[in-house]
């Protein structure tokens, strides 16, 4: 197991302090790992903008070929990244090495695509005598900066798109979870140019925040919390860099009167609970229209009931522990607060010790206005609550800051286009949940963030739109 943070090309130990890392299921310790050194900060930073005078001068065939040969090394250690994501933040095994880790791959072999076909304008001669060219340029040395509950796919999500573009990279982990990162980072040294690719390891308080300190970083690309959004964008004020972020989100399921019921439940119970329902478009706030209440709370409750949970390795587990003990108590935390005033249809309570089990929570009769329904919870907890048109819909669902994911459940196509055109959001299922495709955007809007990762839009987040003018009077 690798340990190892990459510096300038050189697998190196960290300098600072020693953190355990611990397996969820088991809360036993997997490893110890050293955090970065401030000067491994500064060091990884120096690396990143020495190699930007280079690589950012690459040709998109060059970065391509890079990118595909990436996706192969990942395919490749496939197992291995898989059974560390699967230990380190307690998925299941066959969750991070079938549904997982081909998306990952996929990632890099789309941006190995993508960038060979990113343009700028043709050239116009808008100035008699000059003719002008629109180009698009890598802005410079990206902190990317990733949550524990997807590792490995939102370090992809970001270096792909980085480095595609002609940026280089330092990438911090979670302090909780860095294992497949770190392990990344390791099967990359051999096939990337030093410097282009730095991987250290640390808390946000410290490392992170020295990280996007830095002087010569220009891009600061953060999946996370909105708190740590806040941090970036006041780094980013100090400093004036470019802020990408992906935050948290609070995703409104809408079933109208016509829609299938007993497909919403199946796609409830795969996509609530995935990842512990540790994923920030997880479906969660369902509004269901008061025709098909009764039966939907009914139909969801027998779905889940049959969720089975346990270790990552344990022959048909559905859904792992969650994260931490902290974690699992601040999801407790909320099904506790919300008990007086909504109905708990199943689960809503700890699961059994050592690891950080919790089970699988249905809670109907939910005020819109609780906290319960507008916080993110970021856990296995589903709340149901009514609504009677559609207006009622959209306005319950617009409600509170979130804007990442949402859906449409409805036999009408004409309801679910007028639907979609007025949810704020940043993308939107009609009649599906959480299916996600490199070519598409993983689009956040208002207090879910800025931008999106994956797609070419992801692209614009690591690159300058330049004017070239050239005379020829
Ligand atoms: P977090 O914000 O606590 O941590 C995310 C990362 O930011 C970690 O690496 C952490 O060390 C770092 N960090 C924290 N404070 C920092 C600071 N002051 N300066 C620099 N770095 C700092 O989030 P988390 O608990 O790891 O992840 C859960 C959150 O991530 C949820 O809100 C979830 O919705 C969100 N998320 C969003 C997406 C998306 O695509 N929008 C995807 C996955 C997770």
């Amino acid at each position: 197991m690798s340990t190892r943070l990459l510096i300038n090309g050189e697998l190196v130990a960290g300098d600072g302090d020693s953190h355990a890392i611990v397996n969820p299921a088991t809360a036993l310790i997997i490893s110890q790992v050293r955090e970065s050194s401030f000067e491994q900060v500064d060091a990884a930073v120096r690396a990143a903008a020495e190699a930007f005078e280079h690589f950012s001068l690459t040709s998109p065939a060059h970065r391509s070929s890079l990118l595909l040969s990436i996706a192969d090394l990942i395919e490749a250690n496939g197992q291995q990244l898989a059974e560390l994501e699967s230990l380190d933040v307690g998925k299941p095994w066959p969750s991070a090495y079938n549904d997982e880790l081909p998306l990952i791959v996929d990632t890099f072999r789309f941006f190995a695509g993508a960038i060979r076909t990113m343009t700028g304008s043709a050239a116009g001669e808008y100035v008699p005598g000059h003719t002008s060219m629109i180009r698009r340029d890598p802005l410079g040395p990206v902190a990317a900066i990733t949550p524990w509950n997807y590792p490995l796919m939102m370090a992809a999500w970001k270096i792909a798109a980085g480095l595609a573009a002609g940026c280089t990279v330092v990438l911090k982990p979670s302090e909780i979870t860095p294992l497949s990162t770190l392990y990344l980072a390791e099967l990359l040294a051999s096939v990337l140019p030093k410097g282009a690719l730095n991987v250290i390891h640390g808390r946000g308080a410290t490392v992170g925040d020295r990280l996007i300190h830095a002087a010569e970083i220009e891009v600061i690309a953060i999946t996370g919390s909105p708190a740590t959004g806040m941090a970036a964008m006041r780094a980013a004020a100090q400093t004036l860099k470019h802020v990408h972020l992906e935050l948290g989100g609070k995703a409104p399921v809408i079933v109208f009167d016509d829609a299938d019921i007993p497909s919403v439940a199946k796609t409830l119970r795969g996509a609530s609970f995935f990842n512990a329902g540790q994923d920030c478009a997880q479906p969660c706030r369902v509004l269901a229209h008061d025709s098909v209440y009764d039966a939907l709370v009914a139909a969801v409750a027998s779905e889940v009931a049959e969720i089975k949970v346990g270790a990552q390795r344990a022959l048909g587990t559905e859904m792992g522990p969650l994260v931490s003990a902290a974690h699992r108590d601040r999801v407790a935390g909320f099904v506790e607060r919300a008990r007086g005033t909504a109905e708990i249809v199943l689960g809503g309570a700890v699961g059994d010790a050592p690891g950080y089990f919790y089970t699988p929570t249905v809670i109907a009769n939910v005020d819109n206005d609780a906290e319960i329904a507008e916080s993110e919870v970021f856990g296995p907890v589903v709340t149901i609550s009514r609504f009677s048109d559609v207006s009622d819909a959209i306005r319950i669902a617009n409600s509170g800051r979130y804007g990442l994911a949402s859906s449409v459940w409805t036999r009408d196509v004409g309801t679910a286009m007028s639907v979609t055109k007025r949810l704020r959001y940043g993308f939107t299922w009609v009649n599906a949940h959480g299916v996600a495709t490199p070519e598409m955007p993983w689009a956040a809007m208002r207090g879910s963030g800025t931008g999106s990762d994956m797609s070419v839009y992801a692209l614009n987040a690591y690159t300058a739109v330049r004017h070239v003018m050239v005379s020829h009077t």
